[in-house]
This record gives structure tokens, sequence and C-alpha cells, in this order.
């Protein structure tokens, strides 16, 4: 169980590096679902924790919502895109309780946000919040989709909601008509014995109504490394035997990305990797 603190923000909208959003929004600091390749294990150096310690603490800013709406209301030009969330999830676990998220979405609701929305989870509770969502003018809904089985998730994604839900919510956002894409990242190294299984995640989401996908390579820099090699230690042989070619850049990684791009052409899917 992850250790919950409350905390007061200085501010909230954050000028972003990402190519694919001007600010983004991260309600906490922290993030139970808690996955060993994540690249957000820096954070905790604003708030005193251990690089080892992620996945274990979650900051809670209760006063992101008012910070919003002052800063929103100050804001001259609303055209900037926003989103939700680059180095956390909004809508992990604590968010039922304390539905911080789901106010910072109404209150751009209130504001008439005209800019870019883009919600990226790993979490099927954002359906909680499809009836604000539908009420945003320019919004998008991605979700991370790492494989068609819970199990292979699990294996890296530790805590966070079974990649089976992420589907389901992924295809009911299809339904009711809001732009979607999938983040396919990082592509685990499981899939480079397993072809077929990866040719059965693209079309799985192909079939979900989903054409708008990223994909991510495993990112092996040495902080993501110190916490994801003791967990990819534990898994097969194979998948060891993967990751250590990912990680030297061998050369049937490079055959490895052909076959990706391959998949891409086959369930004809539109790949949008330049705008991140
Ligand atoms: S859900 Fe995202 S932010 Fe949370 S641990 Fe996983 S990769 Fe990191």
């Amino acid at each position: 169980m992850a250790k919950v603190h409350e905390i007061e923000a200085k501010n909230i909208l954050t000028k972003s590096n990402l190519p694919s959003a001007d600010y983004v929004i991260n309600p906490y600091t922290g993030c139970a679902f808690s996955c060993s390749y994540c690249y957000a294990s820096f954070m905790g150096r604003f708030v005193d924790e251990p690089l080892e310690n992620w996945g274990k603490y979650i900051y809670i800013k209760t006063n992101a919502v008012e910070l919003l709406d002052q800063k929103l209301a100050s804001m001259r030009k609303k055209d900037k895109s926003i989103m939700l969330a680059s180095v956390t999830d909004a809508w992990q676990y604590i968010e039922e309780k304390y539905e911080i998220t789901r106010n910072l979405l109404k209150t751009l609701v209130k504001h008439e946000y005209p800019g870019k929305i883009q919600c990226l989870t790993k979490s099927d509770l954002i359906l909680r919040d499809l009836d604000i969502i539908k009420q945003l003018k320019n919004v998008e809904v991605g979700f991370t989709i790492t494989s068609t089985k819970n199990k292979i998730s699990k294996a890296l994604e530790v805590a966070a909601p079974g990649v089976e839900k992420r589907l389901e919510a992924l295809k009911v956002f299809n339904e009711n008509d809001i732009k979607t894409y999938a983040f396919i990242g990082p592509v685990f190294p499981y899939f480079m014995n397993k072809p077929d299984e990866l040719e059965d995640m693209f079309r799985v989401i192909k079939e979900s109504g989903t054409n708008d996908i990223f994909i991510d390579m495993l990112n092996t820099k040495d902080y993501i490394a110190k916490n994801l090699e003791p967990r990819i230690s534990q898994q097969s042989e194979d998948v060891q035997k993967a990751y250590w070619a990912i990680k030297n850049d061998d050369k049937e990684v490079l055959a490895f990305k052909r076959y990706i791009m391959k998949l891409v052409k086959k369930y004809d899917l539109n790949l949008n990797n330049k705008k991140r």
C-alpha cells in the first residue's frame, strides 16, 4: 500500500517539454500503479523520496482545483494544449476517494476551455468521468496498452489495472465518439520471442475502434534500469535475453522494430510518434 500525504502545491499548470502538450497537470506526485519501467521515478527528488520508493508514496495536491480555477480565470488566451497527466496516473486508485482529477475536468468545463485536453491513463476509473469528458470542447483520451493479457502486463505494471479493463474502457470511449489513442509503450521485451502475441495486440487495438497510436520502446536509462532490472531478473530466460538485447541495441532489435512497423501498416494504424 502506498503511503498517502496531503500537500499544497504552488502551481498546477506546468509548462511541458513534450511535443504533444504545451502544459501538463499532475494532480499527484507519485503513482501507486508502480510500473517497474516508469520514467517518472525521478519525481521523488521533489518530495524527498528515494528512487527505489517509487510506487510506495502518493502526495495529493489538495489545492489543485483551486489553483487551476484561479489560473484559468487569469488566462487571456486559452488555446494551449494540456495533458493530464505526465508523471503520475491521474486516475490511480486514490482518485476514487479524492476526486481531484474529476474536479479539475469540471473546472476546465466551467471555463469552457477550447484548447486540446489530452487524458492518458492505465485506469478504467476514467469511465467514471465520461460525463464530464463529453462536455470538454476538444478532448482526446489515451490508454496505455502493453499487451492483451493481464498476466503479461502484470510482470512490469505491478499494481496497475489489468490491460483487459483498459481495452474495454477504450472501446467505451470509442462507442461514445470520443477521440482516442493507444499508447503502446513500452513495447515489452517479452514480445521479441512472441511475434504472434504482439500482432494480437495490434489487432485488438484496431478492433476497439482506435486508429491512432504512439509507440515507445523500452527506456533503459540508468535511473530507470535501477528499478526495472530487479524485476526483469525474475522473468523467464527468454525475456531476460530480450531485455539485454534491447539495452545493448543488438542487431535483432532492428528486425523487431521493422516487424512492429509491418504491423502498424498491416492494421492500417496512424503512428503519431512525431507529435511526441
Ligand atoms: S501508471 Fe504511469 S506514472 Fe504510474 S507508475 Fe505506471 S508509468 Fe509511472
